[in-house]
């Protein structure tokens, strides 16, 4: 071990759990790519201000865990500490919503950034695969992506994971209902921070996990009862597009989620299996971010699915992913001119399209075979002096123990015919 460990809050993804990470981060884009979801990738740092405005000043994420920089040049910057304002952002600055094709359906995947305490699946570097679909207010939308999700989950092999779903409101009934809320916190038995921020984001107090706290909110006004005819609509139909796609969810009117930009459809994907941090992924519709942003109107709707936590729920439900194994052929040279020629077989095997590998650092038979079984590989290719000299090499089909001499110059279409 060197001096040097990774940063508090960070861990390395290593061979072999590395593979399921990626598999992971390929199970969550696959649905969303083939329902017309363009890639697209931003900077892992932006300027602080568009977090501030964006996932706006009252929340956790920009008050207390944003990592902030300032350049030699002088600029604020920010490690991204959540995708969907820099996505928005990025569309804004390409105009790709004036390209005459709405909605702007975008998925990404990357790191992100949050001065969190560190616990199991609370990291300060963390990955998530999202996906924005911009300029659209449509239901069929909002069910669109809960949908993939869903699917992207299942498609895994997890069970354990439950949806739960809430309208916000929008900007005609949220702030009468936010007022009404206001009122009732005022009169409450609170500390201080608590009161500060029901002037900032009274919602986030009723997400307040402390028992005196939610024992004294049993009898607060109910979102619900305040949402307008228009947003009412709009979460009936986003809830019977989902139960039409028979996607089971749960109605949660507590779930206001910690980010200020939402308005409307907000969910959750909380899995059983992971303790307090129980929620893989989430979303919502941000129907005001694009103007809080300087850009024109436009409604939209995005969810971001932990790839970490993804990860720890198949460890949790004991999912294993049917990974293939990554070499099809290894090749293991018995001396000098062995290595020569091998090393052409698989390079040539390589250009093929085959998976192959090679003994390295001119090992014996028998490491150089303990290699070769720890790789997976269908078959090895083997061959000495006495071989080349007469123009073969050994072929051992890993699984069945059989081994026959191939010509040296068919061993690579026999190879590729063997693997179909
Ligand atoms: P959020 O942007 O807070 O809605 O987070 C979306 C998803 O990202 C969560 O459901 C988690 O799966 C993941 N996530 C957020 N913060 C962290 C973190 N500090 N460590 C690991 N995963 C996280």
């Amino acid at each position: 071990m060197s001096t040097f460990q990774a940063p508090k809050g960070t861990y390395d993804l290593t061979p072999p759990r590395s593979a399921t990470f990626l598999a992971v981060r390929e199970a969550i884009s696959a649905p969303l790519r083939d329902s017309g979801y363009g890639y697209i990738e931003t900077p892992g740092f932006e300027n602080v201000e568009l977090f501030a405005r964006g996932v706006g000043e009252s929340t956790d994420i920009v008050t207390k865990e944003m990592y902030t920089l300032t350049t030699k040049g002088g600029d604020q910057l920010a490690l991204r500490p959540e995708g969907t304002a820099s996505v928005l952002r990025a569309a804004l600055e390409a105009n790709l919503h004036k390209a005459g094709n709405l909605p702007v359906k975008l998925w990404y995947s990357g790191s992100y950034y949050r001065y969190e305490r560190p616990q199991a699946g609370r990291y300060r570097h963390f990955s998530q695969v999202g996906a924005e679909a911009i300029g659209t207010e449509d239901p069929a939308l909002d069910a669109e992506l809960i949908i993939l999700a869903d699917q992207a989950y299942r498609s895994l092999g997890l069970r354990r994971f439950r949806i739960l779903l809430n309208s916000l409101g929008d900007k005609e009934c949220r702030p009468v209902y936010r007022e009404a809320l206001q009122t009732f916190l005022r009169d409450l038995d609170l500390d201080e921070e608590t009161r500060r921020r029901i002037e900032i984001n009274p919602l986030r107090v009723l997400d307040d996990k402390r028992a005196d706290v939610q024992k004294q909110l049993t009898d607060a006004p109910k979102l619900r009862d305040y949402l307008c005819d228009a947003c009412k609509a709009y979460h009936e139909e986003v809830r019977a597009l989902l139960t039409a796609a028979g996607v089971a969810f749960e109605d949660d009117e507590k779930l206001v989620r910690g980010l200020d930009y939402y308005t409307r459809t907000t969910f959750e994907f909380v899995h059983d299996g992971l303790g307090s941090q129980s929620a893989v992924g989430g979303g919502g519709r941000y129907d005001g971010l694009s103007e809080m942003i300087g850009g024109p109107e436009l409604p939209s709707v995005g969810w971001a699915l932990g790839v970490d936590r993804t990860v720890l729920a198949l460890e949790a439900e004991s999912v294993e992913l049917d990974l293939p194994a990554t070499t099809s052929v290894y090749a293991v040279p018995l001396g000098e001119e062995a290595r020569r020629v091998l090393f052409g077989v698989v390079t040539e095997l390589r250009r093929a399209g085959i998976a192959a590998d090679f003994a390295f650092g001119g090992r014996g038979l028998k490491g150089a075979m303990k290699s070769a079984n720890r790789s997976g590989a269908r078959y090895t290719l083997v061959a000495g002096g006495r071989d080349l000299a007469e123009g073969v090499v050994q072929l051992k089909d890993m699984e069945s123990g059989e081994q026959s001499a191939v010509p040296l110059a068919e061993a690579a279409a026999e190879l590729a015919k063997r693997l179909g």
